[in-house]
Parts: C-alpha cells; sequence; structure tokens
C-alpha cells in the first residue's frame, strides 16, 4: 500500500469489494474489524476473513465497532445515512471505498472513466482499443470486476481501465487516474447523493487529485463540465460531436479525428446510436493517450455493436432485427435507443414502478409502430402510447411472451427492441437476468 497511513480499519458491507479489499488490508498488515448486516458466521468468506486474522461483527450495526478505528472502507452502495457511515463522519474518521485501497496497491497506468451514462461502453471500447493495438490491459471497478483484486495481479507497464460510479469517487482520498475521462452529467441518483451539486461533486473527484502530468479527457459539449474542469491541473483533452476541438477528439459529417489525425469514416464504424458517438471519441482519446494504434481503434470500431445488454445487436430472423438494450433502466436510456433507428420499431417496455411518469418518452414514440408491455409499469406506458397514436399495443407477462407476441404482430425490415425505460426488479433479479430471457427467446424463435 503506497499512501495508506491508517492501522485500524473497519470494512463496512461484505459484498465482493469489501471482501477484496478486507483481504488485500490484512495481508499488507494492516488491523482489519469487519461489520456486515446480512452476513452469518457461516459464510466461507467470513470463515476465511477470520483465520486471516479479522474480527467479524455480524447481524447488527453497533455504532461501537468504529471504537478504535483510523480509517472506514464502506462497500459503494451504503448510504451516508447509514448509523455507522454517519457515525463516522460525526466522528472524523475519513469514509472512503475499495476503489481508494486498489489504487494504492499499483502503479499501472490507470484510465478512469465515470459520467451518468455511457461508462461501461467507454471502458469496454478503450480496452478493446488497447488490446487490438498489443497494449496490455485490464478491466476493473464499476463494470463488475473488483479493482482491488485485479490491481493486486497487474504489472506496472500494464493499463488498468476502470469504470468508476458516483459513488466510488465520493469515497476517494488520493486516488487519481493517469488519464480521467469525464463523458456527461445528467441528473440520476439523487436518492444517494441527495442534490445534484453532490452529484456532480463526486463525479468531479475523478480529476481533484491529478497533477500536469495526468490527462483529463472531457466532454466539451457539456455546459457544467467545462466550467468545472477549469479547476483542474491537467492536461486537458476536450472530446466534441458537435465541433473541431484541435487539442482533442472531435467528428464531422464524414470522419473521426484525433488532433489533427483522421482517425476513421463514421461509415466504417457498426456501432449504432447517435449516442455512441460520444463514447467512442472518448474512447479514441483515452486509448491514443495510452499508446494505441489507428489500426488497432479502427479494428474495435469496425466490428464492435455493443456491450451486451446495451442496445445490442441479438440477431436477425426472416428479415426482423431484434436488439437488446435490458440495461436502459430508466427513461433517457430509452430515447438514446428509439433515436438510433430509423425503421419501424417494435418497442418492449415496463417493469418496476417508481412512481414516475413517462411522458418525456413522448417526442421519441414517433417511430414505434407497436408496443409489448409487462411488468408494474405496464397500464402507465400504454396510456402514454395511445397518447402518441400508436394502434397496436398490448400487455403481456414478462419478456418472453413480449418476444413472441412482437414477432406475430411484426413485418419484415421491422426492429423488435427490448428497450424497457424501467428497472428490472418487479420481475427479475437483474437487467442482465432480463436481457438473457430476451435473448433466449429470440434464439427460442430462430
Ligand atoms: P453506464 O455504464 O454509464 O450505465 P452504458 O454504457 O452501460 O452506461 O450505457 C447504458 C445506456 O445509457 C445505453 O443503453 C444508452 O441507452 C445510454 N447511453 C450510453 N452512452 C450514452 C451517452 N454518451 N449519452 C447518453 N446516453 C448514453
Amino acid at each position: 500500500l503506497k499512501n495508506f497511513p491508517y492501522q485500524h480499519v473497519l470494512v463496512l458491507g461484505l459484498a465482493k469489494s469489501g471482501t477484496a479489499a478486507a483481504e488485500a488490508l490484512l495481508k499488507n498488515g494492516k488491523t482489519v474489524r469487519i461489520n456486515d448486516k446480512k452476513a452469518t458466521k457461516n459464510d466461507p468468506e467470513v470463515i476465511r476473513l477470520e483465520e486471516m486474522g479479522a474480527e467479524v461483527v455480524i447481524g447488527s450495526h453497533p455504532i461501537d465497532v468504529l471504537d478504535g478505528i483510523d480509517i472506514l472502507v464502506k462497500n459503494p452502495g451504503i448510504s451516508y445515512e447509514n448509523i455507522i457511515v454517519d457515525g463516522a463522519v460525526q466522528r472524523g474518521i475519513p469514509v472512503i471505498t475499495e476503489i481508494e485501497i486498489a489504487a494504492q496497491l499499483t502503479d499501472a497506468n490507470i484510465i478512469g472513466i465515470t459520467g451518468s451514462n455511457g461508462k461501461t461502453t467507454t471502458t469496454t471500447l478503450t480496452a478493446e482499443m488497447l488490446t487490438q493495438s498489443k497494449q496490455p490491459v485490464k478491466v476493473a471497478g464499476n463494470i463488475g470486476i473488483v479493482a482491488t483484486e485485479v490491481a493486486q495481479t497487474i504489472n506496472e507497464t500494464d493499463n488498468l481501465v476502470l469504470e468508476l460510479s458516483s459513488f466510488q469517487l465520493m469515497g476517494i482520498q488520493n486516488f487519481k487516474p493517469n488519464i480521467a475521462v469525464l463523458l456527461n452529467i445528467f441528473e440520476a441518483h439523487l436518492d444517494y447523493h441527495k442534490t445534484l451539486e453532490n452529484y456532480k461533486q463526486a463525479k468531479f473527484n475523478i480529476f481533484k487529485n491529478q497533477t500536469s502530468d495526468d490527462y483529463l479527457v472531457y466532454n466539451a459539449n457539456d455546459e457544467s463540465i467545462i466550467e468545472a474542469v477549469k479547476a483542474s491541473y491537467a492536461i486537458k483533452i476536450p472530446f466534441s460531436v458537435k465541433e473541431k476541438v484541435a487539442d482533442g477528439a472531435w467528428m464531422d459529417e464524414n470522419s473521426l479525428y484525433f488532433q489533427n489525425e483522421k482517425i476513421i469514416d463514421r461509415l466504417d464504424i457498426a456501432l449504432l446510436g447517435e449516442h455512441n458517438y460520444e463514447n467512442i471519441l472518448a474512447s479514441i482519446a483515452a486509448a491514443k493517450l495510452s499508446g494505441a494504434t489507428n489500426e488497432g481503434i479502427q479494428n474495435v470500431l469496425s466490428i464492435f455493436t455493443g456491450v451486451k445488454h446495451r442496445l445490442q445487436f441479438v440477431g436477425k430472423h426472416k428479415e426482423r432485427m431484434f436488439y437488446n438494450d435490458s440495461k436502459a433502466t430508466n427513461i433517457l436510456a430509452t430515447q438514446k435507443a428509439l433515436s438510433a433507428f430509423e425503421k419501424p420499431v417494435i418497442l418492449l417496455a415496463g417493469g418496476l414502478d417508481r412512481g414516475n411518469e413517462f411522458s418525456e418518452l413522448l417526442p421519441y414514440l414517433n417511430r414505434v409502430k407497436a408496443m409489448v408491455l409487462f411488468g408494474e409499469t405496464a397500464e402507465k406506458i400504454k396510456m402514454l402510447g395511445e397518447e402518441a397514436g400508436i394502434s397496436s399495443i398490448c400487455l403481456t407477462d414478462n419478456v418472453q411472451t413480449a418476444v413472441q407476441e412482437a414477432y406475430n404482430i411484426s413485418e419484415e425490415k421491422d426492429i423488435i427492441l427490448l428497450s424497457p425505460a424501467c428497472a428490472s426488479w418487479d420481475q427479475y433479479r437483474t437487467f442482465e437476468e432480463r436481457g438473457d430471457m430476451f435473448i433466449q427467446a429470440v434464439h427460442t424463435l430462430v
């Protein structure tokens, strides 16, 4: 651990990242106490960590777990309102997330990527571009791979591409990426961060420790980002889908460029969706700054059709095209998905009811010829569809039956798109499970 002047550490929450952080801290000679409400004495990780020397407190959150503690490592999903986190703040104990530990374990070239939308796509693209350019690279972070685990196995000459959420970034102390990427900021997660200002501040943490040796790749079309990056000490590399930015990544109606070099023609890019140009330009900038070749970048962009569950092309059957955008758990994402298509769309949507209305989808429904709806919000979205004058709207049980219904009413050249605009938790454990059901149902048809 390079810069971690603390001995007594409390790890709060024993999910994958908590377990990895606790293990790394124990291996580095720290005194570790763990507190988890749900874990039980017989859980294999509890047994293993106790054997390694950790003190494990389970079943509740007694406030005295903070006694004698120098620093708290909390799971990013745990709110600052949690009694232990709040108690730590009251006592002046620093609160961090596991990403800080990961950063203190490696000297690799860290590319940190954050934003409200597009993180996973940009992270995946950047890593692929480096791989195709024969640069060693590993991916971790919010993408579902625990950074602390990867950080312990990576060489210092390697690249580590980290997808970073605002929750993770809120808990950093000295962490700094060598290359930070700031994609966009929309209103999101206000239940956790309380105000848009707090949420933005968490995202801006990505560059707060950067120095003049580091790079900050940022969206030059996002007002709040432009304003914030003025305070950064890093070398600033803008990207823009709208105008030429000679010192960064940009595009015109024909091609994409990095600084004064043409990288690729738009026609050679396989990925759909206007919004993906932001992600592609950001990836080009981050990859070029880390030594990617134009050929490597071109190889990726000519075949990459999307990360699984993100406007992912699933297949073609009897001249109908099937797309899985199960990751669209909010209205904004479904707006983007609908904007990506010019042909008639049969939209499969619905899911968890968070009490919101869907009226912001209305302007995007002009390409939608039919709707097949499921889940708690089916009725609400149906009313919207009627308002938009869509004549074919049916309600069904779940994603599988929706695929069959959609196919029954479809014609050649139709796009059959799962883009639910809702979280999946009313019927499915995760959006991945929902997307897998869709893929399976499409394969059954075929
Ligand atoms: P994240 O990891 O930030 O959630 P993903 O890459 O998984 O982002 O994309 C999730 C959804 O967000 C996509 O299906 C798409 O609808 C939308 N999206 C992706 N990139 C952007 C972008 N640059 N701007 C706006 N929306 C985007």
